[in-house]
């Protein structure tokens, strides 16, 4: 495998923190520590910040994403976002599929794939977000259960969308945990998404998309996850909040 066909993307996902005054204040902090940065940088906000971050981002290298989108183009679903509505705000990268989403809304493999398809349609990027739970991975089933997660999410999607599409492995014991898996772990599962790719797409296809690896990745350990061969960036949670420490992944994916 060629890393070099491959963007490194670090995104942060802040999550459910900043208010739309301090998102501003945060951009603005990382926006200096990052300019010089060799690879994507982005950092997917909540919805009510975005105009405020994308203020914040202009004539910066930051671009602004979102976390979550709706699957409809519009309709009765109260108190959510479609992609077309990310859109027009010029949010250019949406999360699709993160764990918590999965874990205490309901998400399923089922709903991710109309996700996705919705944002694709809207011309969004998409952080597709796939990866086990502890037991999962105790049972032996990560490389199974984490290709059939890819296999489903991707239903429908075409090889001309997959230029549209990042994959983050994100184990789910890792993610605000603190524990985070070892490189060679990370290596194993993004190299089994990437054969995934190649069986549904073809060798290109997988040679070119950016597979993340998410859940605790902070400035300590960024440099030993990312220099593995399948591991092509981060998404990064908590440490996405502390401009220094997320300036810092960002350098080691610099590199
Ligand atoms: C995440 O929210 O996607 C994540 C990886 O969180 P953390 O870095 O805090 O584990």
């Amino acid at each position: 495998m060629n890393k070099a066909k491959r963007k490194t993307i670090i995104a942060g996902n802040w999550k459910m923190n900043k208010t739309p005054a301090q998102a501003k204040e945060l951009i603005s902090t990382i926006a200096p520590l990052v300019k010089d940065a060799d690879c994507e940088v982005i950092a997917c906000v909540p919805f009510i910040d975005i105009t405020a971050a994308q203020e914040a981002a202009q004539g910066t290298n930051i671009k602004i994403g979102a976390e979550n989108c709706h699957w409809a183009e519009s309709g009765a679903f109260t108190g959510e976002i479609s992609a077309a509505m990310l859109a027009d705000i010029g949010s250019e990268y949406v999360v699709i599929g993160h764990s918590e989403r999965r874990q205490y809304f309901g998400e399923t493999d089922e709903t991710v794939n109309m996700r996705v398809k919705s944002a694709l349609a809207a011309g969004l990027k998409v952080i597709l977000c796939v990866g086990e739970l502890k037991e999962q991975r105790l049972q032996g089933i990560t490389p199974e259960l984490v290709a059939l997660q890819t296999k489903i999410a991707l239903g429908g999607v075409t090889e001309q969308d997959m230029s549209s599409i990042i994959i983050a492995y994100e184990p789910v014991w890792a993610i605000g945990t603190g524990l985070t898996a070892t490189a060679e772990q990370a290596q194993e599962v993004c190299k089994i998404i990437r054969d995934c790719l190649a069986e549904l797409y073809g060798q290109a296809v997988a040679e070119a998309t950016t597979i993340q690896y998410g859940g605790s990745m902070n400035d300590a350990n960024a440099e030993e996850l990312l220099g593995k061969p399948d591991v092509d960036g981060g998404l990064i949670g908590g440490a996405s909040l502390v401009a220094e420490k997320f300036a810092a992944i960002v350098a080691a994916g610099s590199k």
